[in-house]
């Protein structure tokens, strides 16, 4: 099996330094020329408990439109509004699109900035070189991202859970209904001022482990963002929520993996009763799991904090047949998603072949104590408690 996994990562990798080298051609994306058109009125900020997740918007939005003859057109940033496309455009016949989700935090020391933006460029790259749309420079688009959260920083909110959530969006825009590359494309950047997942803080999630769906393969594309990804897993999960289960827990191939969570990456945390060690564990980047950001930062803060004499980190795989027979041991600790817009999203339940895997939560909490550890580590960086690396990038200084 690891074998014949590795034979499929190399191919893997061969494809995607392939996909490095295509030229995209014409213009190179350059915030420099950005031009600005301000709405008339500014509107004013939403008090923040009327905030829901992803239906308030701010007044401006980035748009940049790229052809295959020029290259990146003048990047602008306008009031928020509709798109017009011709309806044979590429986009709404085959698929050509592809996202990105990242925040910006109002800091304790009055400053905007982005967690870890040059993380979601280089996914939003790979999404793009996979499908054909162009390619571009992340600098240049983080600084436009910038500009933009500047343009319309009071509406960022602030406070414990509070941010603005970024959303740029790649389309394929060429008109005609012949499949092929696309020679027109559309890159937009929205923003939406987002209040906590959980109003009250974590609140525990109930699973159904799916095993009768596959959200992504060997050799496909569920390692990019692209929307053609999401829209097939929405049936199993409005299974799951008939039988009173929240997310569904995605499982791969006949050794029944897990490999994510509805749209967040997951962690697992075990007891080894015969080492006294504890373990995190988390699937590996295979080709078949999204690249999380957030998963990338549990990895890299787990490993800086917590005691390599009483935890291992690993990047491995293992089946729901695992996580059963643990907790049947009481070796299942905790266990918790993880992605951009719920940050930490504790689970307390799986249901799995008409039983349900009990996961232990602290008494009279909504989580376990590595997760709470988690979700603090972040949070301290992300509201500008504490740094770590580059992982901060200020776009505002409100001082
Ligand atoms: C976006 C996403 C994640 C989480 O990625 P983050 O960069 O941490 O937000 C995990 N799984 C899927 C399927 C996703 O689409």
């Amino acid at each position: 099996m690891l074998a014949r996994q590795n034979i499929r990562i190399n191919a893997l990798r061969m494809f995607s330094s392939s996909m490095k080298t295509m030229t995209t051609g014409g213009l190179p994306l350059d915030a420099s020329k950005l031009k600005i058109v301000n709405k008339s009125t500014p509107s004013k900020p939403r008090p923040n408990d009327e905030l829901v997740f992803g239906q308030t918007f701010t007044d401006h939005m980035l748009t940049i439109e790229w052809t295959k003859a020029k290259g990146w057109d003048v990047p602008e940033i306008k009031p928020y509004g509709n798109l017009s496309l011709d309806p044979s455009a590429c986009v709404f016949h085959y698929a050509f699109e592809l996202f990105e989700g990242l925040k910006a935090y109002k800091t304790s020391d009055n400053k905007i900035t982005l967690f870890r933006p040059d993380m979601n460029m280089k996914r939003m790259n790979k999404s793009a070189a996979r499908i054909c749309l162009p390619t571009f420079d992340s600098d240049q688009l983080i600084a436009l991202i910038g500009k933009l959260i500047e343009q319309d920083k009071h509406l960022v909110p602030e406070g414990k859970g509070y941010s603005l959530y970024i959303r740029p969006t790649l389309i394929g825009t060429t008109a005609g209904l012949g499949v092929s590359t696309p020679d027109r494309a559309l890159l937009y950047v929205l923003t939406s001022p987002v209040g906590p997942y959980y109003k009250t803080g974590f609140k525990a999630v109930k699973l159904e482990a799916t095993d009768y769906a596959t959200r992504a393969w060997p050799g496909g594309v569920g390692d990019k963002k692209l929307g053609a990804n999401y829209a097939p897993c929405i049936l199993p999960q409005l299974e799951a929520a008939k039988r009173g289960y929240q997310q569904n827990l995605w499982l791969f191939g006949p050794e029944k993996y897990i490999t994510e969570v509805g749209t967040m990456n997951v962690f697992f945390a075990f007891k080894n009763s015969k080492t006294g060690k504890k373990e995190l564990v988390t699937a590996p980047l295979d080709g078949t799991i999204l690249e999380g950001v957030t998963r990338d930062s549990v990895l890299s803060l787990a490993r800086e904090n917590l005691d390599p004499n009483e935890w291992e980190v690993n990047e491995r795989y293992y089946s729901i047949n695992e996580v059963a027979e643990k907790a049947e041991k009481g070796e299942l600790l905790e266990a918790f998603g993880s992605g951009t817009a719920a940050v930490v999203s504790p689970i307390k339940e799986i249901g799995w072949q008409g039983k349900d895997i009990n996961v232990p939560l602290l008494p009279g909490e909504q989580s376990g104590p590595l997760t709470k550890k988690v979700a603090q580590w972040i949070a301290d960086i992300q509201y500008g408690r504490k740094t770590k690396d580059n992982w901060s990038r200020v776009v505002a200084d409100l001082n």
